[in-house]
């Protein structure tokens, strides 16, 4: 019975959910779905369905390779309409307003244009073939293969059918209910066991029967953990309250990607934050891992990084130098023939140190190498403290601050390792926004339309800076220098937008910017629209994170991390915004409280 459950279910249950003001109603939508459609009969398939609720953690079936931009091409191709019909030119350009609804929600402007297509009619899809199709979709990279596939999903669904399948191939639903929530409703052990197996169908599996509750199960090598998380503190003080008495480790936040190296034998996984195995790391690293781990089998956590060959060391955030992707090992998880998160982050230290053989620049591991007065060759940056009180935590946060690095993190060394956690056995702790204030005041040379609420209107700019002229008259070429959305009020961007809306001039084909301004062909830079001149523009006053970065996509060699606006500046003529070596000499800044 179960295989002919129909997708349309599915569907009246999330129409319902969106209705819905609580999560408990949301959760009893659910319940009621599982409990009549399946029931006792059909539990072996819940995962059919719940992997149609939680798209996100479903990862038997690999990317689509479809995000909005490509989902529109093949969407066009499917429903075989010309490039330059309306339809078409809508679906391309969904978070473009002008006058249309649901502008910036792909799933409702597709919706819109299938409407017209398809009808009410549902052709009666069950869940098992939806699962099937979306298998063939993930399974090609061919595009007219994917437009084949969906073309025959439009065939046999309504609009409001496929308006789900693409949100559920877009991997978000926006049902207004956690994924906490589902797995509460689903089973009361079915969060911890996905937490240390990130295995969807295992989590259906193995907790089909509500009323039977599951040993709480312990991490194994070659299955995905969810990795425990910091959390953030404002200042130094704080943090060294919430560690009171405790042995603290104070470690240097890496900038990289976070990484869980799982060794079993000879097979090696390397599981990115979102469980994804990353094979493409196994060609350069897998011989240092065979070689340099000395036991058979072992899950190391940490981070992945970027190397510079050149200067032997860690490279900045973006650069491009020449580099490999060296890993540096804060944790270990398991070892041997047992897992080791049970025990203190002390005795894990002095297990990592026992199984892993360090090698400069491919494989490193972060334990602390004793206090802040420990002497320290001067090109070997400390990375790792036993912190003994607040000015170790001080001192060594400024010493990060001052290397341009991200942070630090504040360890308890007596907790354990806990799946998925956040609650505060890891701290984090980064530096304070600069208050730029009048320092970077950049110039506005192109928009971004907004998606959701701000669908259809600009809702971020394309800022630049100046370039110095020669002939100290006013500046006559801008670099691109970031992209910048947040900061303003909601009555504050209204008016900058309607300011400067007479003066937008669309990128559309051929995408060339005004001749005032120097771009990259990067496709993360293209605004939607540019300003036609500069003087026409707007100088806006934006802080940061205290970081640059070497920049590939913008022009300028610089930008900025988490850049915000912090104020207008209509009073400041458009020919004294900041210019790129002004911007080069500001020396680091940063606050401390
Ligand atoms: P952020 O955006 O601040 O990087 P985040 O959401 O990525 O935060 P957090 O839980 O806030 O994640 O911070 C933990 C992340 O920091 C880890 O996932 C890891 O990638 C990174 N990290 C860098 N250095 C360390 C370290 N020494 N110990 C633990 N995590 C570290």
């Amino acid at each position: 019975m179960a295989a002919t459950v129909r997708f349309g279910l599915l569907v009246a249950m999330f129409q319902a959910m969106l209705r819905d003001r609580t999560a408990a109603k949301k959760r009893a939508r659910l319940r009621a779905l599982l409990d009549r459609a399946y029931g006792p009969g059909g539990r072996d398939d819940y995962f059919s369905a719940l992997r149609l609720v939680l798209p996100g953690l479903d990862r038997e079936r690999g990317s689509y390779g479809l995000k909005e931009a490509a989902l529109a091409s093949v969407l066009v191709d499917a429903l075989g309409i010309a490039k330059d019909s309306p339809d078409a030119v809508r679906l391309t350009n969904w978070r473009r307003g002008g006058g249309f609804r649901n502008a910036g929600n792909f799933a409702l402007v597709a919706a819109e244009v299938l409407q017209r297509r398809q009808g009410m009619t549902s052709g009666g899809l069950t869940i098992k073939e939806v699962n099937d199709a979306l298998d063939l979709l993930a399974a090609t990279e061919n595009r007219s293969e994917k437009a084949s596939i969906l073309s025959s999903l439009i065939k046999k669904t309504n609009a409001l059918e496929m308006k789900w399948l693409l949100m559920i191939i877009l991997k978000d639903l926006k049902l207004g209910i956690s994924e906490k929530s589902v797995f509460h409703e689903f089973h009361p052990d079915a969060e911890d066991l996905f937490n240390v197996t990130c295995d969807l169908r295992l989590v259906c599996e193995k907790l089909n029967d509500q009323s039977q509750r599951h040993k709480r199960q312990d991490i194994e090598v070659g299955k995905a953990v969810r990795p425990q998380l910091a959390m953030r503190v404002s200042n130094a003080s704080s943090a060294w309250k919430k560690l009171h008495g405790k042995q603290v480790v104070a470690e240097c936040k890496f900038d990289g990607d976070r990484i869980q190296i799982h060794k079993n034998g000879e097979e090696i996984h390397f599981f990115s934050r979102s469980f994804l195995d990353h094979s493409e790391y196994a060609p350069g690293m897998s011989k240092v891992i065979m070689e340099n781990i000395l036991v058979d089998r072992c899950i190391l956590d940490g981070e992945m990084l970027v190397w510079d060959t050149m200067l032997n060391r860690f490279a900045e955030f973006g650069s491009n130098q020449e580099i490999e992707c060296p890993d540096v090992a804060f944790d270990i998880l398991y070892a041997g023939d047992t897992s080791v998160i049970h025990q203190s982050l002390t005795e894990r230290h002095e297990i990592l140190r026992k199984v892993v053989r360090p090698l400069k620049g491919h494989l490193e591991i972060l334990v602390p190498t004793g206090g802040l007065n420990i002497h320290h060759p001067p090109d070997e940056p400390c990375w790792s403290i036993l912190a003994q009180s607040l000015d170790d935590v001080e001192k060594f946060f400024k010493d990060t601050v001052d290397n341009r690095d991200e942070g630090i993190i504040l360890k308890n060394l007596e907790s354990k390792w806990e799946p998925g956690d956040r609650s505060g056995k890891w701290l984090k702790l980064k530096p304070d926004y600069i208050h730029a204030g009048a320092d970077l005041d950049v110039i506005i040379i192109g928009g971004y339309y907004g998606s959701g609420r701000r669908g259809g209107e600009v809702a971020q700019f394309l800022v630049g800076l100046a370039v110095p002229s020669d002939d100290n008259s006013y500046p006559k070429r801008f670099l691109s220098f970031c992209r910048v959305g947040t900061g303003l009020s909601d009555e504050e961007l209204d008016a900058l937008v309607t300011k400067l809306k007479p003066h937008f001039r669309k990128n559309e084909y051929p995408k060339k910017p005004p001749r005032f301004y120097e771009v990259t062909n990067h496709s993360k830079e293209r605004p939607d629209v540019w300003i036609e001149s500069p003087d026409k523009s707007v100088i806006i006053s934006i802080t940061s994170d205290i970081r640059t970065i070497k920049s590939e996509v913008f022009a300028a060699p610089y930008s900025l991390r988490f850049p915000r606006i912090q104020r207008l500046r209509y009073d400041k003529p458009w020919h004294e915004c900041l210019d790129v070596q002004d911007f080069v000499n500001i020396p680091p800044s940063y606050n401390l409280d």
